[in-house]
Order: structure tokens, then sequence, then C-alpha cells
């Protein structure tokens, strides 16, 4: 199967009003969200924003203060990380380094009746194949990559025929490339399997690709849960406009509403074509993604100086200053001085109105 689950799709794990506190900290707090079967579900954000904890509350490492934990209607609260049929990948492989990788694998079968009718071997090759490790059974697992050891303990995870995989940042002791390989290797692997998945990372870049759904998470509290696109086209809030990828955010007042909305921002006139209803006197948040400021634009046009850039490759991305914040921009061409920046109306998306 290649599409994602659709809204219509079974809940297959599900969190209700869940808080976790600690001595001082919530680090979760009154989490209510559901995933559905076969979905790539991602909780993305800050460190100590409450990735972890959730995670292991979903796992069962951790009992929630308040609140209920749901597989498939179920309530398992209470629940201990052994039943629930959950599989489990952390950051650091934590593969047994005195067992071969096929024994590593094979550990995983020793707590639950495999699916179907095969041997121990049998499955345990099917697991290296499916990972794309086939024939390494005899490998020690220190005769292996990062990003192979990482595949082996996913392969482990997976042996017992789990409802559902958890991972913790299993890419993030990976160098870039290695990364980047693996994300594609653990999304076919999961579309292979439709398994339920769930994935927490401190990376935003990564959670938007790899996920079918988002979770961008601040302080114990996911503040948007959506695809993707829709994360990066439409954040709801200031925090996720700023925590997913570059964005310039500016703030300014409504002096005029009709097709489009007439705002002071700083010195300058701004109009904006905004989803959202606002009254004149408003104070609005607005982000414009650095991609749509344009160079030499009559819209909404500005002027702006060239503080630094750096150079990406594919673009440039330059740090302006403009009336002493810092504007994003993202060109081919090198830029120097004053620069007239602008953007269209409806590439402005309001993220909050006061
Ligand atoms: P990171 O990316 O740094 O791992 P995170 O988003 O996974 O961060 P959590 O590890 O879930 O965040 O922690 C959330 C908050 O709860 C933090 O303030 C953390 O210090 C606190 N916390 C987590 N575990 C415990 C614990 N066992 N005892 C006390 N406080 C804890």
């Amino acid at each position: 199967r290649t599409d994602r689950p659709g809204p219509d799709a079974p809940v297959a794990v599900s969190l209700e009003h869940v808080t976790k506190r600690y001595a001082e900290t919530t680090a979760v707090d009154d989490v209510s969200l559901s995933i559905r079967e076969g979905e790539f579900f991602t909780l993305v954000g800050p460190s100590g924003c409450g990735k972890t904890t959730t995670l292991r509350l979903l796992a069962g490492f951790e009992r929630p203060t308040e609140g209920q934990v749901r597989f498939g209607g179920e309530d398992v609260t209470s629940v201990p990380p052994e039943d629930r049929d959950v599989g489990i990948v952390f950051q650091n492989y934590a593969l047994f380094p005195h067992m071969s990788v096929g024994e590593n694998v094979a550990y995983g079968l020793e707590f639950a009746d495999p699916p179907g009718d095969v041997s121990d071997e049998q499955r345990v090759a099917e697991l290296l194949e499916l990972v794309d490790l086939a024939g390494m059974e005899d490998r020690d697992p220190d005769q292996l990559s990062g990003g192979q050891q990482q595949r082996v303990a996913i392969a482990r995870a997976l042996a017992p025929g789990p409802d559902v995989l958890l991972l913790d940042e299993p890419m993030s002791a990976l160098d870039a490339q290695l990364r980047e390989r693996l994300r594609v290797q653990v999304k076919a692997i999961q579309r292979e399997l439709g398994i339920t998945t769930i994935y927490v990372t401190h990376d935003q870049e990564e959670a938007l690709a790899i996920s079918d759904r988002v979770a961008v998470m601040s302080e114990g509290t996911p503040e948007q849960i959506a695809p993707p696109r829709e994360i990066y086209r439409r954040p709801e809030t200031q925090f996720v406009a700023e925590f997913i990828g570059d964005n310039n955010v500016l703030s300014g007042t409504v002096t005029a509403v009709d097709e489009q909305v007439t705002l002071e921002v700083g010195p300058e006139t701004m109009t904006v074509t905004p989803e959202t209803d606002v009254a004149v006197g408003d104070e609005v948040a607005f982000c414009v993604r650095p991609e749509n400021l344009q160079v030499d634009t009559d819209a909404n046009a500005t002027t702006a100086t060239v503080e630094s850039a750096e150079f990406l490759g594919q673009t440039t991305r330059v740090h302006l200053e403009w009336h002493g914040r810092e504007l994003l921009v993202r060109t081919r061409d090198p830029l120097s001085g004053e620069v007239a920046v602008g953007f269209e109306p409806e590439d402005a998306h309001v993220v909050d109105v006061r």
C-alpha cells in the first residue's frame, strides 16, 4: 500500500486528556489526540516540549498523572509495555554487542509469537530482507554502519509483529547523509507493512519528509496537528510558523478591511489576503516564507539592507536588516547593499489576531 490512511480510517491509538507531571514540571499537559491505523504520525518540537514523555506514555514506561491511553479503543493506561503490542526503537540502537545480527533480531521473537507459520530462521531472514540487510545474519553489530545497526534495531522491534511501532529519535546519532537515506528506508518499511507508527524527532525537516501527520509540540501541548504541507503552508500559531522552516513573522495594526486587509507594519503600509476574520484596529501577526519574499517586486515593496548571506547550493539564504529586525529571503542570485523586497498579499498567512 502506498496511500496514507484517510480521515475515515479506524483509530489505532489515542490519548484522552493525558497529563504527566513530575515534581515541578508538567511534561505533558492535557493532550488529546488520535492516530489512525496505518498512519505515520510524528511528534516534533524543541528540547523539553514533552515528545519523549508522550512516547513513553504510549509505550507504557510511564503512567499518566491524569487521562487515558487507548489502543484500538481499549483502555491500556495501566497495561505494562510488554503487554501492549508495541515495537520500540530508541536513539542509540541498543543492539546486544555480543550477539550476531541474526541473534539480535531473533531476540525480538522471544516475547511473542510471530505472525504466520514460519520458523524463527525464516522470520529473521524475512525481517532482514525487509530492512534491506538480507543475508547479514552472521555479522556482528560492530561490523555495521550506524544506519545499518538502526535497521537491525527496527527489524528486532518488528519481529513479534506488533500493531504499533514507536521510534524515539532513531536517527539523531547518524550523520546528515545517512539520516536522509534511512528516513526513506524507514518510510518504505512502514508503507510496506502498513504499521501504525509514532515517531519522535526534534528535526522539523525530517518530520515533514517522513510523516502523514505531524503534531508540533510546545510546552507539553500540540500547537497544531496536520499533514506536513498544511503545517508548512498554514501554520496556526506563531510558534509553529517559526519552528517549522524559516519564516518571517511580521505584525501590524489593521487600518482597512475589504477584499484585502491593509495594515500598518512599522513605518510601512502592507496588504494581505487573510483566510481569517479580522477587523479594523486588530493587532495581527502574519508570516511570509523566505521563498515568497521577492526582490524587485511592486507588491508590498519595502527597502532592506543585506547583512549576510549563506550559500546553500540550490539557493542562497540572505539575512536582511529591516527597521531593527531580521528578514530572511531565499534567492538564486547574490544580493548586496540596499534591496527592494516585497511579497504578494496572498503569500502572507495570518497566524495570530489580537
Ligand atoms: P528532548 O528532545 O530534549 O528529549 P522532549 O521534548 O523529549 O525533549 P521530555 O523528555 O518529554 O521532552 O521532557 C519534558 C519535560 O519533562 C522536560 O522539562 C523534562 O525536564 C521533564 N522530565 C522528563 N522526564 C522527567 C523525569 N523522569 N523526572 C522529572 N522531570 C522529567
